[in-house]
């Protein structure tokens, strides 16, 4: 155990943001960095429970006590050890995940729950800076291939845990660039890419190999990379979006949330001057609540955006867990994220009912109307409640409808269900013998801690059907809700 009173004697802390009025003018990340020795103390407020609550809030199966203890008696390195033992990409969750592993922590029953991310970010950017994370490339091939169509977390984790397994791995990607959502959908102050770069870099010295701008289904057919290899996994996303369908969402100044996403972050990595779809000097309007809109925030306000709105159809969430959400479940409670704290306006229980026109085809207002909600996405419009908002820019955050469709799926007629998801078995195997699927393509749009544990889980499936047996770890089904 580690502090036998250190959740007694040392309150729980967070690292300090980057203040408002600085960090709004440059991209890099918004959290300051805790000190070692407040790191430990915050490690050894851990209780090392019998029954480690934590556990059931990770799809990974993160091995939170143990690091915990580790960091706590300042043996670093071992605990960096055990944090890879379950998680190729440490950096990746430690910065993105929401953590539904603190809700669950037994101390959250007073509300003050271990920073157990906190303290997984610390361990591994440490382990980057002392040197301690070093290619591991396999002892031997085992002279079998594997296509790995799509960069994102599940596509790279699922490479990474193949190519150390011995297979040949080719890694396909359409975009220049490798990463999926890491790359070109989460905004730079969430997570700088260098961070994706020094894992691709790994990757690469271990022996993975990377062929980006192939669009597969397109510049080459989904059969001939099956004849080619003898195993494809499709880990291409869940990006078809969703559609505004109101009068006047043809009208120039209304974008898909991505496109303006995709755009800013060409723009940090040096690509253009600035971005064709650009906040500056706009009245923004965001349509969704989710997170995809509370990037789009903080890319307003870096953009310089006079003003920003984001609607919601939900109605506003409470400050705290109320008896419908009782520990440890993960509560459905108002945050605000480090967006919101840079300003900006939040508006629940809205929806939009038409973009009005300027008489010139451009976007002068949206106007909206007061619901009532009636179950899950289901809401009724409150009459009289109708007003509209003057904007320049309406961007479309509103979730992501599944897997693309095309050529990719068509080519050898993948399933795909009612829900938009890439049909697969409990061997993550599609509706083709020998091509798999993992993350959000069979998931649905999810979380990057899923995308890699499904990344995992493929890897082994894929691995016992080549070698005939696998040591390769897998904590989730293709049925898994929740650890
Ligand atoms: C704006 C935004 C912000 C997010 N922020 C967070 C966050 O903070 N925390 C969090 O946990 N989750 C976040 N998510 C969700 C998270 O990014 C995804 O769940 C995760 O990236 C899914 O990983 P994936 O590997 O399944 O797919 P993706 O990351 O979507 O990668 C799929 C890749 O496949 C490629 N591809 C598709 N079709 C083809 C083809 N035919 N040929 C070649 N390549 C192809 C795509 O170009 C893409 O690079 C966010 C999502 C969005 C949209
Ligand atoms: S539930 Fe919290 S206190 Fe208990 S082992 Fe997990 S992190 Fe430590």
């Amino acid at each position: 155990m580690a502090d036998p009173k250190g959740f007694m004697k040392t309150p729980r802390r967070l690292p300090a943001s980057r203040p408002v009025p600085v960090r709004i003018q440059d991209w890099r990340e918004i959290k300051e960095k805790l000190d070692q020795g407040e790191v430990e103390a915050q490690a050894g407020r851990c209780m090392s429970c019998g029954i480690p609550y934590c556990h059931r809030g990770c799809p990974l199966g993160n091995l939170i006590p143990e690091w915990n203890e580790l960091v706590w008696r300042g043996d670093w390195r071992e605990a960096s050890e055990r944090l890879h033992a379950t998680n190729n990409f440490p950096e990746f969750t430690g910065r993105l995940c929401p953590a539904p592993c603190e809700p669950a922590c037994v101390l959250d029953l007073h509300g003050a729950p271990v920073t157990i991310k906190q303290v997984e970010q610390s361990i591994i950017d440490k382990a980057w800076d002392r040197g301690w994370v070093v290619p591991r490339p396999p002892d031997r091939l085992s002279g079998r291939t594997v296509a790995v169509v799509g960069s994102g977390p599940a596509g790279l984790a699922a490479a990474q845990q193949l190519t150390r397994a011995g297979h040949t791995v080719v890694v396909y990607e359409r975009d220049d660039r490798l990463g999926g959502l890491l790359r070109y959908g989460v905004p730079e102050f969430k997570m700088e890419k260098r961070h994706l770069d020094h894992r691709l870099e790994q990757m690469r010295l271990e022996g993975t190999r990377f062929r980006t701008g192939v669009n597969v289904g397109f510049d080459i057919p989904l059969q001939k990379l099956r004849t080619r290899f003898d195993a494809v996994l499709l880990a291409t996303g869940a990006l078809a979006p969703r559609e505004l369908t109101v009068p006047g969402r043809e009208l120039d100044g209304v974008h898909q949330a991505m496109d303006h996403l995709t755009q800013a972050n060409h723009v940090c990595e040096g690509d253009h001057a600035a971005p064709e779809i650009d906040a500056h000097g706009k009245r923004v309007v965001i349509v969704g609540g989710g997170d995809t809109g509370e990037d789009c925030l903080g890319t307003a306000h870096r953009q310089g955006a006079v003003s920003v709105v984001q609607l919601g159809g939900r109605p506003r969430p409470p400050d705290e867990r109320t008896a419908s959400m009782p520990w440890p479940t993960d509560p459905d409670v108002f945050e605000v994220s480090g967006a919101y704290e840079e300003g900006g306006e939040k508006v629940f229980s809205v929806t939009p009912l038409r973009v009005v026109d300027d008489g010139r085809g451009r976007v002068a207002g949206l106007e909206v109307v007061r619901v009532d909600r009636l179950g899950r996405g289901r809401y009724r419009p409150i009459e009289g409640t109708e007003r509209v908002l003057e904007c320049d820019l309406v961007l479309l955050a509103l979730g992501f409808s599944g897997a693309e469709r095309g050529p990719l799926l068509d080519d050898l007629g993948v399933a795909v269900g009612a829900d938009g998801n890439v049909v697969r078995d409990a061997h993550w195997q599609t509706s083709v013998p020998g091509v798999y699927v993992a993350g959000d393509a069979g998931r649905g749009a999810s979380l990057v801690v899923w995308a890699i544990a499904e990344g995992r889980a493929a890897a082994a499936a894929i691995d016992q059907e080549l070698a005939g047996a696998t040591q390769l770890p897998a904590a989730v089904t293709p049925q898994s809700t929740a650890i």
